[in-house]
C-alpha cells in the first residue's frame, strides 16, 4: 500500500474512537475540505467563519433528516495534527450514528482513511520525523507505565534528537572529505583523519548503547518473559496461580481500569511479567520439570527471568547446589524461592539462609511473602536503567537501522586504519549516513513508509 499524491490531497475521514458503544464517538476529518464538507451538513452556524481551536454545538443532518446533536471542533491549517484543515466531530456514541455521519460524509465526497493515514499525513508535512510517527503508534498501544513512558520520550523526540546530532557531526566529516576530493590531485586535507577517527569511535559508542537498551526496550513493550522452574511438586502451579490470582484481583480493583486481564502475565510497578510455557503448568502437569532436562534448559535460555523453585520439605542442599550451579552456568538471571515454609525442615532452613542468603521464604499456598517475591523480581529487571531518562529503542526498524549503522561505522574505522582512499572513506560514511537517516525518516522509500502506516489502525 503506498499513497499517491492525488490521494494525498483527499479529505479523509474516520472514526477516532474505539468502535461499539460508548459515550461519545470522536469523528476526525483531515484535509482541504474538511471544513467545508462538514459546514454542508452542519447547522447552527457557519463554520467557515469561525476560528481555529473553537468548539461549536449544532446538528448534523442529511437533508431534513436529523442525524445526531454534536460538538465541532475546528483546527485550521497548519495548526492540527496533520498540519492539514482538520474537523473533529463528538457525537452520541452509537455505532448507529457513527455509520450515518461516516455515509453522508463520504457520500459528499471525503474518503475513509486508510490504517495510520492521519499520522502519515502528519509526517509527511513535517509534523514529526519517523521515528516519532511510530512512537504514536506505540503510545497508543502501551499498557503499561513504562513501555508508556518510552513511547512518550520517543514521540517527543528524544531519541530522535540523540541520532540527529551525531548525523549532523558525521555530515560535516562527510562533506569535507568530499571537499578534498574535489581538489583531487592537490595535497590538501580539511578534515582531520584524527578527528574523524574520534567522532566515529565516539558514534559507535552511542550507537552501541542504544543497541544495547533495545533489550530493555524490548522488555518494556513485550514484557519480560518468565520462567519458573523446579522440580514436580515444588508448588510452581501453586505459585503461578497465588500470583495470577492476585493480578486479577488487582485489576478488576481498579474501577474503569482498561487493561483486560492477560492470562499468565502480572504487573509489577507498571513492568509486565510475562510466564512462558505455564499452559501445562496451570493444569499442573510439569512441563517444567526438574531442571537439567535440556529440553527445559532450551526453554530456560529463551527466559529474561527464572523463578527456581524448591520445596522446602522435601529437598536436600546437594539438590539445591546443583540445580543453582546449572542455573548460573545457564546466564539468565534467577531468583532462589523456597517454598512451604508452613512445613519446612528448620535444618534445611539454616543452612539455606547460610549458604544461600539471598534466598525467599515463601508459601505459595498460604500465598505468604509474595510482596518480596514480586520486589525481587523487580530488582532483578533492574529498571534503572530507564529511570534515569537514557533513551530506550524499541522498535525493531529502529535496531537494525542502529545495527547496519554500526557496521558501516565500523567500516570506516578500517578504512582509516588502512589509509585507505578518500573516496573509499567517503563511501563509507555515506553509507552510515544513509542508515542514520533511515531511523529518522529523512531518508526514506515508498515501501517503508507503507510498511510502517499500516501497522496502525484506521483513524489513527
Ligand atoms: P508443581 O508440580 O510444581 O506445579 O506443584 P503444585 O503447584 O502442583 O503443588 C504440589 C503440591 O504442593 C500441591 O498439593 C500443593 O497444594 C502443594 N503446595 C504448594 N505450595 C504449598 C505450600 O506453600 N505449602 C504446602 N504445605 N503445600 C503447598
Amino acid at each position: 500500500m503506498s499513497f499517491s499524491l492525488a490521494e494525498r490531497n483527499d479529505t479523509i475521514i474516520a472514526l477516532a474512537t474505539p468502535q461499539g458503544i460508548g459515550a461519545i464517538a470522536v469523528i476526525r476529518l483531515s484535509g482541504a475540505k474538511a471544513i467545508e464538507l462538514t459546514n454542508e451538513v452542519f447547522y447552527g452556524k457557519d463554520l467557515s467563519k469561525q476560528d481555529s481551536h473553537t468548539i461549536h454545538f449544532g446538528t448534523i443532518r442529511d437533508e431534513d433528516k436529523i442525524i445526531d446533536e454534536v460538538l465541532v471542533s475546528l483546527f485550521i491549517a497548519p495548526k492540527s495534527f496533520t498540519k492539514e484543515n482538520v474537523v473533529e466531530i463528538s457525537t452520541h456514541g452509537s455505532s448507529y450514528i457513527v455509520n450515518q455521519v461516516l455515509k453522508l460524509f463520504l457520500k459528499k465526497g471525503a474518503r475513509l482513511a486508510k490504517p495510520g493515514e492521519f499520522t502519515q499525513r502528519a509526517f509527511l508535512n513535517g509534523q514529526f520525523d519517523l521515528a516519532q510517527a511510530e512512537a504514536v503508534a506505540d503510545l497508543i498501544h502501551a499498557d503499561s507505565e513504562s513501555s508508556h513512558e518510552a513511547a512518550l520520550n520517543q514521540m517527543r523526540g528524544g531519541f530522535s534528537s540523540e541520532i540527529q546530532e551525531l548525523r549532523e557531526k558525521l555530515i560535516h566529516f562527510a562533506s569535507m572529505i568530499e571537499l578534498e576530493l574535489d581538489f583531487g590531485e592537490e595535497d590538501v586535507e580539511f578534515a582531520s583523519r584524527t578527528e574523524l577517527k574520534e567522532l566515529v569511535e565516539r558514534l559507535l559508542r552511542v550507537v552501541e548503547e542504544l543497541i544495547l537498551s533495545f533489550d530493555l526496550g524490548n522488555v518494556i513493550k513485550n514484557g519480560v518473559p518468565t520462567v519458573i522452574a523446579g522440580k514436580p511438586n515444588a508448588g510452581k502451579s501453586t505459585l503461578l496461580n497465588a500470583l495470577l490470582k492476585e493480578e486479577k484481583a488487582i485489576v478488576s480493583d481498579i474501577a474503569g481500569t482498561t487493561r483486560d486481564f492477560i492470562e499468565d502475565e502480572i504487573n509489577i510497578n507498571g513492568v509486565i511479567f510475562r510466564f512462558i510455557d505455564t499452559a501445562g503448568l496451570r493444569e499442573t502437569q510439569d512441563t517444567i520439570e526438574a531442571i537439567g532436562v535440556s529440553r527445559t534448559q532450551e526453554k530456560m535460555k529463551t527466559a529474561s527471568l527464572i523463578l527456581y523453585l524448591f520445596d522446602l520439605g522435601d529437598t536436600d542442599l546437594i539438590e539445591i547446589n546443583r540445580d543453582v550451579n546449572k542455573l548460573e552456568n545457564l546466564g539468565v538471571p534467577f531468583v532462589k524461592v523456597a517454598n512451604k515454609t508452613d512445613k519446612a525442615d528448620p535444618e534445611l532452613v539454616a543452612k539455606l539462609k547460610k549458604e544461600h542468603p539471598d534466598s525467599l521464604f515463601i508459601s505459595a499456598k498460604n500465598q505468604e511473602n509474595l510482596e518480596a517475591l514480586r520486589a525481587k523480581l523487580i530488582e532483578l529487571v533492574n529498571l534503572d536503567k530507564f529511570k534515569t531518562g537514557n533513551t530506550v529503542v524499541t522498535n525493531i526498524r529502529h535496531y537494525d537501522g542502529l545495527i547496519k549503522t554500526r557496521d558501516s561505522l565500523l567500516d570506516i574505522l578500517k578504512g582509516l586504519e588502512d589509509q585507505v582512499t578518500n573516496d573509499f572513506v567517503a563511501m563509507d560514511i555515506r553509507r552510515s549516513l544513509h542508515y542514520l537517516g533511515e531511523i529518522t525518516g529523512e531518508i526514506t522509500t515508498d515501501d517503508l513508509l507503507a510498511n510502517i502506516f499500516s501497522k496502525f489502525c484506521i483513524g489513527k
